[in-house]
């Protein structure tokens, strides 16, 4: 599943190469699952939009919309929200290439390129959120002002280390669980909760709430390096993910603990070992991770 680091590189990607463009018009699958926003709803609202930007909140993709046409107001009045679940991609095609199987969505650009949304096993989904006229002059253009999509939780990019410890004072939860829970952070995944915990010297079983200070300190700083360090080189290339160019990432080259079961520990030499928690594979250095 795309995590943090994958979802910024497509929509980095996504918007260096549609900003600033119309949408025409729009197509959409027969399927139900991918539109959590009624696919008709999309069609009615989306064509001759221009989209202003593309970035990531937590896990989402969100292209700021403007109304088309020569309106003076530059007001993003929609948003569109792509998550890609497990096997989502987005991708910007010449509209001479044919059509990926299992495609959701199109939208046919004023360049004739195409935003295409393709996802074989349909965890993904499309929305559309409204932010209201007031809620957006009251607090300026910035992508936090009110009313604009935020997501669940805190951008772990973001987050102040007294903030990250406060998210998880008393916590009652192994702090891999408290990790992947969107609405405390958003955007860590399973990968880069692992490869933290391990450069954080922490076991992923360990009470979220009775991690000392200094430990939060280290995670915090531990999240936000691994975090840096795969949006530098792309993301990471496992299952399907490939960023809007089609391109893997190479953040899998630099795993430290994960999937790396049974093979020595870069630092120590002793076994990787894997366990279950909460229904997730995690893997960790015995030695290392107190
Ligand atoms: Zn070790």
């Amino acid at each position: 599943m795309p995590e943090l680091p994958e979802v910024e590189t497509v929509a980095n990607g996504v918007n260096q190469r549609v900003r600033g463009e119309t949408i025409r018009s729009v197509w959409f699958s027969s399927k139900r699952e991918p539109f959590k926003t009624p696919s008709s709803e999309m069609a009615e609202l989306l064509p001759g939009r221009r989209i202003d930007r593309v970035y990531r909140v937590g896990k989402h993709i969100v292209v700021d919309l403007l109304p088309g046409g020569r309106a003076a107001k530059r007001t993003v009045d929609l948003q569109w929200i792509v998550h890609l679940g497990m096997t989502g991609r987005l991708l910007v095609s010449a509209a001479a290439i044919p059509l990926p199987p299992h495609t959701h969505a199109v939208a046919t650009l004023g360049s004739g390129r195409e935003l295409r949304f393709v996802d074989p096993r349909r965890f993904g989904r499309l929305a559309l959120h409204k932010p209201t006229a007031d809620e957006n002059s009251s607090e300026g253009s910035g992508r936090k002002a009110q009313g604009r999509f935020r997501g669940p939780g805190t951008e772990p990019l973001s987050i102040t280390g007294s903030d990250f410890i406060e998210l998880f004072r008393g916590r009652k939860q192994a702090i891999k669980s408290a990790l992947l829970n969107q609405k405390l952070l958003q955007g860590v995944g399973n990968i880069y909760a692992d490869e933290s915990l391990f450069r954080a010297g922490i076991r992923p079983r360990r009470m979220a709430g009775r991690l000392t200070r200094a430990e939060l300190l280290s995670l915090h700083s531990a999240v936000q390096e691994v975090l840096k360090e795969a949006i530098s080189l792309g993301g990471s290339s496992v299952s399907d993910y490939v960023d809007a160019n089609g391109e893997k990432g190479f953040f899998q080259l630099r795993h430290r603990v994960y999937l790396r079961t049974g093979e020595p520990c870069l630092t120590c030499g002793a076994p990787i070992r894997r366990i279950v928690l909460g229904g997730r594979g995690t893997h960790y250095c015995t030695r290392c991770q107190k």
